[in-house]
């Protein structure tokens, strides 16, 4: 799991769809199954972070625009009491250090289509950092029972360390139109 604490650069926003050419047929069954599985939520690692997750006690939005992001650019969980977001990021499209091998077949394709990738996830983590989230990356091939305990610890941190969600506007709490938020309320602590 990698907590990306580092500064980005300063394109925030700046990311753009790139036009690909249409993508050419699947070059192999395997590659057919990836493309197939891209994009789609409550994939078998995101459910098996869910689990652990919940088994731990933590409370969290799944496939969520955390707040002052894109509504466009979710994450997969989010943890609203200390900010965090974290990505589930699948090993072929990513680019896993460990398991990624570029398909031999339209490399050029590929290729453009992995700059892609890359350039929406940088934009993705910064625009969450500049809103106040502690993007988080999970791989899909981590145990997942480690990574889920790794969050809670990055939770707990910065729970203690004063992170709260923001308020609803002080006044409106007042009127009695939203009901107060007693500290704690969300996740474990
Ligand atoms: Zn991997």
């Amino acid at each position: 799991m990698i907590a990306l604490t580092h500064e980005g650069g300063s394109t925030l926003g700046g990311w753009r769809p790139v036009a690909l050419p249409p993508a050419p047929p699947a070059s192999s069954p395997a590659v057919r199954q990836v493309l197939q599985r891209n994009g789609r939520r409550d994939t078998a690692p995101e459910l098996a972070l869910r689990r652990e997750l919940h088994a731990l006690g933590m409370r969290f939005l799944v496939d969520a625009s955390p707040a002052g992001t894109s509504k466009r650019r979710r994450s997969d969980v989010v943890v609203r009491g200390s900010r965090l977001a974290v990505l589930v990021h699948g090993c072929f499209w990513h680019r896993c250090p460990v398991h990624f091998h570029a398909p031999k077949a339209n490399a050029e394709w590929w290729g453009l289509k992995f700059a892609s990738i890359t350039a929406r996830d940088a934009d993705t983590e910064q625009m969450l950092r500049a809103a106040g989230w502690l993007p988080v990356v999970v791989w899909e091939h981590e145990d997942m029972v480690t990574a889920a305990r790794q969050i809670l610890a990055l939770h707990r941190e910065r729970r203690s360390a004063g992170t709260e969600p923001r308020e609803p506007p002080g006044e409106l709490r007042a009127a009695g139109w939203l009901p107060a938020r007693s500290p704690g309320a969300e996740g474990a602590g």
